[in-house]
């Protein structure tokens, strides 16, 4: 059975429910409709017994919007839900995404009691005024408060912040970066900001109202990331994120593995025997569909070897490690350098990839350009 065809052994929820939109913003999600909660988890309860039996898995996630969002009754019987569909197997990972604002005392002893392991805390930023343009319901106390009371509990702690927003200064970036590290998470993500079509920040680009920092400074941005965390000895293990040793996660390892994995909620995309298929993303669209009996699947799709071997090899990349010559082809069943040769050989010469002849990964320099990277190894 090749690697892809295997049963999963990871778990996606998407719980769509935000107290409101970020400007920013453009994951699937509701904002001020907690009305259509108990329908939420009506449909969840009916996409999960189409799984037939329970799966058992390794790895679970809970990811929104804010899954935190949910009263803590609604919040323990999604809990219940999941664990009775998704038995957690010895030594599992359990993580959770979780706003400051919503984070009490009552729900984390909630998440903990059901097995969550691993927090995801969407802080941002520790900065006043880039919390305010982001347009974030919490301030720094708040999230050094939730921080404080979910480290009590919960094992590994995991921060998500923010560069490059508009008018931002090394200095700031640097200051949160300080203040997150003063906290000692045992992992962190960071993302320079994107402007998406479709959000109010896009409409406010385009109207003039707002400015995208500069390439050169949101670069200086990353750099310093790099360099902040790595002195502070977490490993540097994807594009984008950090880890102490032993806290790297393991779900998202999963994914950037070419592995297959379940998942429900709207917009929810699964990778099962090879096929992937993505839920409908407006969540009233997916609730009508499920509570009517029908597939809330607004798309699927079977690859192609090739092109589950470029996808395969593009994922690789994300990850600090890259990919060794000899596993990809063992995995695939493609030779690496007959399938994308040409743009390995291109790309290294241009310093964006090192290559030792057995094994191929970002360079440096290719890391602040990675996003320009992957279109050079998928069929166009
Ligand atoms: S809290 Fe997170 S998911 Fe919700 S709107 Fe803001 S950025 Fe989006």
């Amino acid at each position: 059975m090749s690697f892809e065809h295997a049963t999963p052994r990871a778990a996606y929820v998407h719980v769509p429910f935000c107290r409101h939109r970020c400007g920013y913003c453009n994951f699937t999600l509701v904002a001020g409709r907690d009305d259509l909660v108990d329908n939420y988890l009506r449909a969840i309860e009916l996409e999960l017994h189409a799984l037939g039996r329970p799966r058992e898995v390794d790895t679970l996630f809970f990811g929104g919007g804010t899954p935190t969002h949910l009263p803590p009754a609604k919040l323990g019987r999604l809990l219940e839900l999941a664990r009775a569909w998704f038995p957690l197997a010895e030594g599992h990972e359990f993580s959770v995404e979780a706003n400051p604002a919503d984070l009490s005392e009552e729900k984390i002893a909630l998440l903990a009691d059901a097995g969550v392991n691993r927090l995801s805390l969407g802080g941002q930023s520790f900065d006043a005024g880039k919390l305010t343009l982001l347009e974030r319901d919490h301030d720094a106390g708040q999230l050094r408060r939730a921080f404080e009371l979910a480290k009590k509990r919960i094992s590994s702690v995991s921060l998500d912040l923010i560069f490059g927003t508009p008018g931002e200064t090394i200095d700031t970036w640097r200051g949160d970066l300080a203040a997150a590290l003063s906290l000692v998470p045992q992992h962190v993500s960071t993302y320079g900001l994107t402007f998406e079509r479709g959000t109010p920040f896009w409409s406010r680009l385009v109207a003039g109202q707002l400015d995208r920092l500069d390439e050169e400074s949101e670069r200086a941005m990353y750099g310093l990331a790099i360099d902040t965390l790595s002195d502070a000895r977490f490993e540097h293990y994807e594009v984008s994120n950090f880890a102490q040793p032993g806290h790297r996660c393991r779900h998202n390892e999963v994914y950037w593995s070419g592995a297959g994995y379940f998942a429900v909620g709207p917009g929810a995309a699964r990778y099962v025997d090879g096929r992937r298929e993505t839920n409908h993303r407006s969540t009233t669209t997916w609730l009508k569909r499920v509570l009517s009996g029908q597939s809330p699947v607004a798309e699927s799709e079977t690859l192609y070897p090739e092109d589950r071997a470029r996808e395969a090899l593009v994922l690789a990349l994300r990850r600090m490690e890259g990919i060794d010559r000899r596993g990809f082809a063992t995995r695939t069943g493609f030779e690496m350098d007959r399938l994308v040769g040409e743009s390995l050989g291109r790309l290294t010469a241009l310093g964006l990839l090192e290559d030792d002849g057995a094994r191929v990964k970002l360079s440096r320099e290719g890391l602040f350009v990675s996003d320009s990277i992957w279109p050079h190894f998928l069929r166009r």
